[in-house]
């Protein structure tokens, strides 16, 4: 082994592992383990093709548009496209409908899973259960956790059952999942490293436009109004209120200056502002020492016109209020492995659901 490649081994075992898997991604390959991953669907005309890993081998087949829906089912992988078509989706949303939210789960699929199915969000088959209603993730399903593709797949086809239903599954942009499109893999398993190799790319090459679960993710947003209730991963500056923008523009905004490198210009002012550590997907202003004042909640409050803020991204032991409810932490720390909690609102009434799906006050 040479010292280059002992190198790579040390960093990638410490997570840091993206010098490696960057520049020398043949060399990150450290592990006996075998592992069986996908798919990963890249679009050429009216013809996919569809690569997977299983059990470190790598697998390929095309498919053609004129065969969907197209149901992937290989080696314990399973992923459904009933059709490419990407649904926009409203960043203000109101209604007569329960909203549930979760977020950070960081490639903790069993665990999600395990949660959606106890607190009746899908049934015993994974399916849409939970009729109109609408189920929130404020991003991070990326990073740490070695089941993210199998979260990916998952929430891509319940989003079509949830529209079927008359309800809606808003999957909002985390930083983690900002960080595999900027090609940052500071915190991805080390599993993710060893199917690139396998597969000949480097990972966030699997990302690219022209891939299904590229232009999925791009599509996301990273904000939603959803009955007054504000949802987005790490939280608002209150110097946000100051700039004069909507909801709407931030969003935008944010989703303009998305990919550093498909960028013309550097990203500047407040583009830059939205997506370095005080912006929209870093900040955490609501739980450190420096923390936003009670008025300047208020003030976001009324100049944004809604009710709560309600973000992921710092996590705590439950789903808990901030500011006399007026923010609320979900990440119930999931990325742990061990547990994890879903916040529902109706109306005026909150409550969270355990892992057992009992229902707990606030
Ligand atoms: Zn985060």
């Amino acid at each position: 082994m040479t010292r280059k490649t002992t190198l790579c081994v040390v960093l990638s075992l410490s997570f840091f592992g993206y010098a490696c898997g960057q520049y020398d991604a043949s060399k990150s390959v450290i592990t006996d383990v075998q592992y069986s991953d996908g798919p990963y669907i890249s679009i050429q005309d009216d013809t996919l093709t569809v690569d997977w890993v299983c059990n470190n081998q790598s697998q390929s087949e095309q498919v053609s548009l004129l065969d969907f829906p197209y149901h992937f089912e290989h080696c314990g992988l399973n992923a459904k496209l009933s059709d490419l078509n990407i649904v926009p989706q409203s960043i203000a949303v109101n209604g007569d409908f329960t909203v549930a939210a979760i977020s950070d789960l960081h490639g903790q699929y069993d665990l999600a899973i395990e949660l959606l199915q106890n607190n009746k969000i899908i049934d015993a088959n994974n399916r849409w259960q939970f009729a109109e209603n609408h189920l929130v993730i404020t991003g991070d399903i990326f990073d740490r956790g070695d089941k993210q593709m199998e979260i990916l797949w998952f929430l891509y086809e319940l989003e079509k059952q949830a529209l079927a239903a008359g309800g809606n599954v808003h999957l909002l942009l985390g930083n983690h999942e900002v960080m595999v499109l900027n090609a940052r893999l500071d915190y991805l398993h080390q599993k993710y490293f060893k199917v690139a190799d396998i597969l000949g790319t480097l990972y966030p090459n699997l990302f690219s436009e022209r891939s299904v679960q590229g232009k999925w993710l791009r599509s996301k947003n990273v904000l939603a109004n959803i009955n007054g209730n504000l949802f987005l991963h790490a939280g608002l500056h209150p110097k946000l209120a100051e700039e004069g923008l909507s909801l709407s523009a931030i969003n935008q905004l944010f989703k303009d200056h998305l990919v550093k490198h498909e960028l013309e210009a550097p990203r500047t002012g407040l583009a830059k502002f939205l997506h370095t550590r005080d912006g929209v997907i870093w900040y955490r202003g609501y739980f450190s020492d420096i923390r936003a004042t009670s008025e300047e909640i208020d003030t976001l409050l009324t100049h944004f016109d809604i009710n709560r803020i309600i973000v992921g991204h710092t996590s705590q032991e439950q789903v808990e209020t901030r500011y006399e409810g007026r923010v609320i932490a979900i990440d119930a720390g999931m990325k742990r492995g061990k547990n994890g909690e879903i916040l529902f609102i109706d109306k005026n009434v909150v409550w969270r659901g355990n892992l057992n799906g009992e229902k707990l006050p606030l």
